[in-house]
């Protein structure tokens, strides 16, 4: 018998040789009938793989993301085979699961795939996917995997075989399909029941463009015809949210060529959000004790040599920028951090003064392949809303909880309800990897878990997920569309307090290490205000929106008692304008409406007579006259409802 450890924690006894679904099957014949993915002992297995020793078990179905990975990594073989049945010479090269479905890089050598062929390769995977057929690993000798490949002149596979090591190799077969795979399947084809081949785009060998072009076939599948329709109507929904398209109606944002692929250029409107976030979390920091710091934006390449992100971010980012002054080498920052480590180290401090909060909008650079490239969220240049905390170990629990304060006022004041948590700590087994103490890590992770239950927050823990210098917070918000993005985040830092050799002198009179808060309640704010825009649609909350008023004057008469609200108005610290265009009251309304301004107000005759407005709100409609400082008082009433007091 071997004992088997659920995730729930308790410990069931089970025959030597029992695998995934039959484990399933002894808690229930529902679970195990939605069962398609497995891990024991942190890696993954089939769910058919013999479980020979004690360990922990963990079951997926669809709903989790691990069910979903090796869904879409199993279509992913399915997608090969139908492509290998209408092109017989093609080659295939690597094809994993991805966020939102799968791809498969293939040499089509003269062919081509368009879209008018979707529809084939579609029906051919649903035929393939009927055949139920079971998916096998099988363990290859190094040679026979080459040799397979090398008959097929495939010589992508090759190389990718020729850095494995002979022992490790195996292959997968379904029906008499067979390729190249480490595994991760789910029990057999029949339960794809729906797919779609999203798109074809064009993508190098291993990523490199001195590589061969090779087409990326992109598809997504579903266990349920329904759950795909759902996914396409979501997807025409979120093109229509897409903040590409938004920031460019909204004249927020542009790119130009000129300038560069992947670094964003700010116009007046959107540089004035901006510039409203960032005093929105100015005037909060202030509140908790942050001090703010300028650094910039480049540092010796010596600085990220002792943090250590030379080694991370050298090589494959922006190379080092060169002075007349040979060997003089200075590096566009990747990260504030080493910065604002040289900060502390201005000056000794002793544990009364701890901890030390640095806060900087701080502006960093990292290169991204230009195919990586994506609006605002993936980018070369971007802010991040930085700030490090050093504090004491004992320090470490009040700090993180106000942290969580932070981000969830900043999260509440932007109407972001649905987010989650998700807690990344240490890998149970191996702890080699990790830097600094045994006990400091207890006590880091225990203050992580703490702060987070007290908080109340919906939060998951993930062992192994930590990085290797401390245990950290990620906050995940769901957009209008049930999309999950990463934004704000806490990490414990051990490491640079280490390499920088910062100290601070203890009650006991002796020098301690401190220990490194990285936070960042928005992220960047290049990534916010682009998961801003989808979330919200372009409509802001009211604090935030670009102009928050603007004033129709129903014609030329009235137009300087229009100017006369318009005044009033930016006395108050309001946003507004005055739509003087020669229009129709009609189509000014409507083009208020799609410029998302909540507040139209409309002047005439009896308006003007009687010191009034007309109020609209946009997407609701008229809501009666007002007088001017019923007005004011009734927009400063709805700001201060969202945005409360920190
Ligand atoms: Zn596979
Ligand atoms: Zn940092």
């Amino acid at each position: 018998m071997i004992q088997i450890t659920l995730p729930d924690g308790s410990i069931k006894e089970f025959p030597k040789g029992i695998n995934a679904i039959d484990v399933a099957k002894s808690i229930s014949e529902g679970l195990a009938r939605n069962v398609i993915s497995a891990k024991f002992n942190e890696k993954t297995i089939e769910t058919t793989t013999a479980l020979n020793e004690n360990g922990s078990l963990t079951l997926y179905t669809f709903n989790e993301p691990e069910g979903k990975k090796a869904f879409w990594h199993s279509s992913a073989h399915v997608l090969a085979q139908a492509i290998t049945s209408f092109y017989p010479n093609v080659k295939l090269t690597i094809g994993p699961a991805i966020d939102n479905g799968f791809y498969y890089d293939v040499d089509l050598g003269d062919d081509t795939i368009s879209e008018k062929d979707f529809i084939d390769i579609e029906n051919k995977m649903l035929e393939f996917a009927r055949g139920k057929h079971e998916f096998k690993m099988r363990e290859v000798s190094k040679q026979d995997a080459l040799n397979l490949y090398k008959s097929q002149n495939n010589q992508y596979k090759v190389e990718l075989i020729e850095n494995l090591n002979d022992g490790e190799i195996t292959f997968c077969d379904h029906s008499d399909f067979t390729d190249l795979c480490r595994g991760g399947h789910i029990p057999n084809t029949s339960l794809i029941k729906a797919v779609k081949i999203t798109s074809a785009a064009g993508a190098y060998w291993r990523g490199d463009e001195k590589n061969n072009q090779l087409t990326r076939i992109y598809g997504i599948s579903f266990p349920k015809q329904k759950m795909l329709t759902e996914y396409l109507e979501l997807l025409e929904e979120a093109k229509k949210r897409d903040h590409r398209k938004l920031g460019k109606e909204l004249e927020l944002f542009a790119f130009s060529a000129k300038v560069g692929q992947g670094l964003p250029l700010w116009l007046p409107k959107g540089a004035a959000l901006r510039e409203r976030l960032e005093n929105f979390l100015k005037k909060a920091q202030k509140k908790a004790g942050y001090e703010m710091v300028v650094t910039p934006h480049i540092g010796q390449k010596e600085l990220y040599v002792t943090s250590g992100h030379y080694a991370k971010y050298g090589e494959d980012s922006f190379q080092p920028i060169k002075t007349p002054k040979e060997d003089e080498e200075f590096l566009l920052k990747p990260m504030n951090c080493p910065h604002h480590c040289e900060i502390y180290n201005n000056k000794p401090y002793s544990y009364k003064e701890l901890p030390k909060r640095f806060a900087e909008f701080g502006t960093v650079y990292r290169y991204e392949q230009s195919g990586e490239l994506h609006g605002l969220t993936r980018v070369r240049g971007f802010t991040q809303d930085d700030a490090h905390i050093f504090c004491t170990p004992d320090q470490l629990d009040t700090e993180f909880k106000a942290v969580i304060d932070l981000v969830l006022y900043v999260f509440k004041s932007l109407s972001f309800e649905n987010f989650t948590a998700q807690v990344s700590l240490r890998s149970k087994e191996k702890s080699d990897k990790y830097i600094g103490s045994d006990e400091n890590w207890e006590k880091a992770e225990n203050a992580i878990i703490n702060a987070a239950k007290e908080k109340g927050l919906d939060y998951v823990v993930e062992y192994g997920e930590a990085a290797f210098y401390g245990p950290k917070l990620d906050f995940m918000v769901k957009d209008a569309l049930g999309r999950s993005w990463q934004l704000g985040t806490i990490q414990v830092d051990y490491n640079l307090p280490e390499r920088f050799d910062l100290n601070y002198k203890g009650a006991d009179n002796q020098l301690h290490r401190p220990v490194m808060i990285h936070r960042a309640p928005f992220g960047s704010m290049e990534r916010f205000i682009a998961v801003l825009l989808e979330h919200t649609g372009g409509k802001f909350p009211l604090w935030l929106t670009p102009e928050q008023v603007i004033i129709l004057p129903i014609s030329e008469k009235y137009q300087i008692y229009a100017e006369k609200v318009l005044h009033l108005l930016e006395n108050s610290e309001i946003r507004a304008l005055v739509d003087d265009r020669n229009e129709k009251t009609g189509r000014k309304i409507r083009d208020a409406e799609m410029n998302k301004i909540p507040f139209m107000l409309i002047v005439g005759e009896q308006e003007e007579n009687e010191g009034l407005v007309s109020v609209r709100k946009q997407g609701e409609g008229d809501l009666g006259t007002f007088t001017i400082n019923e007005f004011i008082s009734k927009i400063n009433n709805e700001i201060n409802s969202t945005l409360e007091k920190f």
